[in-house]
């Protein structure tokens, strides 16, 4: 799903996708002359791989997030939730893989590494 900048309306619209089997839904409005932003959820069994044993596993997330898009250049002031998008396209497909690979590189351990752990503290 791809959206002009300039055509988001400052009322709230919603959003829901999905990008492979993970559903991406929530609200999207215009901030400003040259701003959206996007509240929304990434729900689903999402693939993670183990931090510790490297063994890749699914597990049933839900995670909000905040973003804001512009179409200038970034400012050094702007703070990391900020896409830029300087042909003007909101692109929702791109930005739903982006939050779903932010969570992927999160720190994970799998069900056998999370039992090691307390199976460590006995020790
Ligand atoms: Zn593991």
């Amino acid at each position: 799903m791809q959206i002009l900048l300039r055509k988001i309306r400052e009322t709230e619209n919603r959003f829901d996708i999905k990008v492979d089997e993970i559903s991406c839904s929530g609200y999207f409005w215009r901030s400003g002359k040259h701003k959206a932003e996007i509240e929304g959820k990434i729900q689903g069994n999402i693939s993670l791989s183990c931090d510790r044993c490297g063994e890749q596993f699914f597990e049933d997330i839900e995670e909000p997030f905040h973003i804001e898009v512009i179409d200038q250049p970034l400012k050094v002031t702007d703070c990391l939730d900020v896409i830029e998008c300087l042909d003007g396209i909101v692109d929702f497909d791109m930005i739903c893989k982006s939050e779903i690979a932010s969570i992927q590189s999160e720190y994970h351990l799998c069900e056998k590494c999370k039992d090691i752990d307390e199976f460590e503290i006995e020790y």
